[in-house]
């Protein structure tokens, strides 16, 4: 980066200047900006000195800058900064350091103008401030729009990241994160909680005889009964392989043992395809139901419902057992 003029020197126009818009007929401004130096940036060349707060305006070329001090985000953003553009302005107001780093993309004069030099365009002239607060207040908002974007985004993919692919359940992580909650709010409000474990009969067998995409298919299928047969209010879990979870909030043992009897019901109608040419063999699961009682935490009712569970394969799978009385 080298000097090659001074602005007043220069055939640049301050009515060019996006900050200096309706200032062009003010004589301070033209004279503190009189000595202020152009620089040349070749294509590529980078503004080394930018540790400093200072105030850059593209006055021909154009610059990249990345880590966006413009909307002070710093955040990978690269944005591209044209003639009569400035950059900068932010860590001059706040006196931090420039923290983005920027590069010219052609080769490009650039106005540099030093902190203590803004101080007094601004001491000098209300159209310039008027312009340095429009331009803030546009920066502010486009950060704002960005980080609501950004969180949209997250949302999303943490949503995601509890969504088992196989089956489309809510997989292993949102029990980790849900049940604790779930067991609190239930113990809270002295409201029961109702856990129904499942697991697939003679699973092994059927994905030997059928091959393992013909399983995932079957999977699919005992989700989907699962699913389509639950209140707004409840939840299914893949829980692991092919044992699945249903969690029904604020319901009483009679219900539960209902609700997981439909299920098994509806588990031995369900119809898999492989593809579409030929149903295969229905299948089957047994179910072990659980209803949390007091000072029970989530793996107490989790083994109590697996203890269920492995009862009902016992007595010979395709049915439902529930915990064995005290
Ligand atoms: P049981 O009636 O006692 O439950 O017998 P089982 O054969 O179902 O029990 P086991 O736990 O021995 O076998 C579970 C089988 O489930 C073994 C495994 O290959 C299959 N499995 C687990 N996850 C998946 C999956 O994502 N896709 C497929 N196709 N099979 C799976
Ligand atoms: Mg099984
Ligand atoms: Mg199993």
């Amino acid at each position: 980066m080298k000097q090659i003029s001074t602005f007043g020197a220069s055939t640049h126009q301050i009515g060019d200047l996006q900050l200096l818009r309706n200032a062009h007929d003010d004589a301070a401004i033209a004279r503190l900006l009189a000595h202020c130096p152009v620089m040349r940036l070749e294509a590529d060349e980078a503004v080394t000195d930018s540790s400093k707060a200072r105030l850059y305006i593209v006055l021909r070329g154009a610059l990249s800058v990345a880590t966006d001090t413009r909307t002070g985000m710093a955040d990978g953003t690269v944005s591209k900064i044209l003639p009569g553009e400035s950059v900068g302005e932010q860590s001059v107001l706040d006196e931090e350091a420039n923290l983005s780093s920027i590069t010219a993309l052609e080769e490009s004069d650039v106005l540099v103008i030093e902190a203590e030099i803004v101080w007094q365009l601004i001491d000098e002239s209300n159209v310039l401030a008027r312009n340095l607060l429009r331009l803030l207040s546009f920066r502010i908002r486009a950060a704002n729009a960005q980080l609501r974007r950004r969180q949209k985004l997250g949302e999303f993919y943490r949503q995601l990241s509890m969504i088992d692919g196989l089956t489309g359940l809510y997989n292993r992580a949102w029990l980790n994160d849900l049940l604790p909650t779930m067991i609190t709010t239930a113990h809270g409000s002295n409201s029961p909680l109702a856990l129904i474990m499942i697991d697939l009969d003679h699973f092994k067998r059927f994905n030997d005889s059928h091959g393992h995409l013909a399983g995932d298919q079957a999977l699919r299928s005992a989700a989907q009964v699962l699913s389509g047969a639950l209140r707004p209010t409840d939840f299914a879990v893949r829980y692991g392989g092919e044992e699945m979870m249903v969690l029904l909030p604020d319901t009483q043992r009679k219900v539960a043992l209902a609700v997981a009897e439909r299920l098994c019901e509806r588990m031995q109608q369900a119809v898999v395809f492989s593809d579409m040419r030929a149903p295969l063999p229905h299948i089957t699961a047994s179910f072990g139901v659980a209803i949390l009682q007091p000072h029970q935490s989530e793996q107490d009712l989790i083994a109590v419902a697996d203890a269920a569970l492995y009862r009902a394969k016992e007595l010979g799978r395709n049915q439902v057992a529930q915990e064995e009385p005290a």
